[in-house]
């Protein structure tokens, strides 16, 4: 069987653009938040522990890095996605057309 990806990319966005969430900013958008938790959880617990080591201090800075770099891929992703940018256009719409409606009543 010929196996098409286009097609199939066009299937599953339109089955997207529906709910208005793309898959791969939401995976992007749960890495991000996983990062920030591990970070946040490791940190409450050294500094419940009071025994901030250097190896602590690197193991923190190791996630807040890691945090940091899934964050900054996260925000870059939107301006470079045809879907994301096409939700957002069709969101703008929906807004315009409220504001048409308020403007002409
Ligand atoms: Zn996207």
């Amino acid at each position: 069987m010929h196996y098409c990806p286009m097609k199939v990319m066009a299937m599953r966005s339109q089955q997207y653009v529906k709910t208005g969430i793309c898959e791969k900013y939401q995976t992007l958008l749960e890495e991000c938040e996983r990062a920030l938790a591990n970070w946040n959880e490791r940190r409450a617990k050294i500094t419940q522990s009071r025994l901030v080591g250097k190896e602590e201090g690197d193991e923190l800075l190791r996630l807040q890095v890691k945090y940091a770099r899934a964050y900054t891929v996260l925000q870059n992703h939107t301006p470079h996605c045809t879907f994301c940018q096409l939700v957002k256009r069709l969101e703008r719409r929906e807004s315009d057309a409220v504001f048409d409606g308020a403007r002409y009543r």
